[in-house]
């Protein structure tokens, strides 16, 4: 009957007769609040296991590049190969301990583990600085390509003009305030090498590449360029892992020879205004000490230590459980397919070597 069903609707249920709307007003507010609390530690645990697993998956990725660049730069036989074996090796074996776990870091450039961390670091030192700044500007100051064995010079060369120029600013009461990375890439075609500086500065600083072509003449004004930062240029200016891919390909001796020749000198260069002790921290490649993780309650995994199992992706015990399961992307093991594919030698940096000097 209509009547019946209408009346129905009106019945409270089981559960609504339960709801703290129908206790004492004391005792349905303390519900409320354990259902709140329940749903925010729901929340939380969802948040952790998220975190856990972008951590995981970042770091596997990481590791499977890591892997294969280093495999290819121990082959050169390198004044470098030490460093390369222990990147090799970086993060290989994961001890976990209850909800922590912790493996060695080989503190490398070239190692995209340790330079993802050590990204992370810089963007959270520099950023809260870039943000108090006014009219930020991203500024290129480039030299013209150098062949392998004047790389080096190269670099000492362009570092000296710009502490000139530093000098200069500061004499006329236009201090420079920035920081200034230096980045080098390679260009397979013309077997040479492309030294450069970028940097955020505050102020629209054009007077960095008047003074950039004063000191090197030779220099093509065309290939200087300054634009007004925009969201993002901070992560441009910090991504640590030196490009390893030109023009498509791999070329391992080119990356070894980027590598000597940046070996021992600094990065990162600030002008102009001081880090704390706790930013200064983070630029430093032997700060980076064997990391902890504490949130790893969602793993339920076995205590003890994990192996690296290239082939899977991922750390492996001795039960053969998986620490945590990983299926790169299609991008990733096409980047992974090509630095494998790499051979021995690029062909810039052999004929440097039998260019008459
Ligand atoms: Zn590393």
């Amino acid at each position: 009957m209509p009547a019946k069903v209408v009346k129905n609707f009106n019945v409270p249920t089981e559960q609504t007769n339960k709801s703290p709307q129908n206790l004492h007003p004391k005792k349905a507010s303390f519900l409320d609040k354990l259902a709140q609390l329940r749903k925010a530690q729901e929340n939380q645990a969802l948040q952790r296991v998220q975190a856990d697993k972008k951590y995981f998956t970042g770091k596997q990725r990481a590791k499977a590049i890591g892997y294969s660049v280093a495999s290819k730069l121990i082959e050169l036989n390198s004044p470098l190969k030490k460093s390369y074996i222990n990147t090799l090796y970086c993060n290989s074996k994961i001890e976990k301990h209850d909800d922590t776990a912790t493996s060695e870091y080989c503190k490398n450039r070239v190692c995209p583990i340790c330079s993802r961390i050590r990204t992370a670091k810089l963007i959270n030192s520099y950023v809260p600085i870039f943000k108090t700044w006014e009219n930020l500007s991203f500024v290129t100051l480039t030299i013209p390509n150098v062949p392998g064995d004047e790389l080096k010079n190269s670099i000492e060369k362009m570092d000296r003009v710009f502490k000139q120029i530093v000098d200069v600013l500061r004499k006329q009461k236009k201090p420079l305030k920035g920081t200034r990375k230096l980045e080098v890439t390679y260009n397979p075609k013309k077997t040479n090498y492309h030294p450069h500086f970028h940097l955020i500065t505050e102020g629209f600083r054009d007077d960095l590449i008047k003074y950039w072509k004063d000191y090197l003449p030779e220099i093509d004004l065309q290939a200087q360029n300054i634009k007004q930062a925009r969201e993002g240029s901070e992560k441009e200016l910090f991504k640590y892992f030196s490009k390893v891919i030109f023009e498509g390909e791999f070329f391992p001796a080119a990356l070894d020879t980027i590598l000597q020749a940046v070996k021992g000198k600094r990065v990162f260069r600030s002008y102009g205004f001081k880090l704390s002790e706790n930013q200064k921290e983070a630029e430093k490649i032997e700060k980076l000490q064997s990391q902890e993780l504490t949130e790893l309650r969602y793993l339920h995994k076995t205590d003890g230590a994990y192996y690296w199992q290239n082939d899977f992706r991922t750390w492996i015990n001795w039960n053969d459980e998986m620490l945590h399961p990983y299926i790169p992307h299609k991008k990733t093991e096409k980047l992974i397919s090509k630095i494998n594919a790499a051979k021995k030698g690029s062909p810039g940096t052999d004929m440097q070597k039998k260019r008459p000097v």
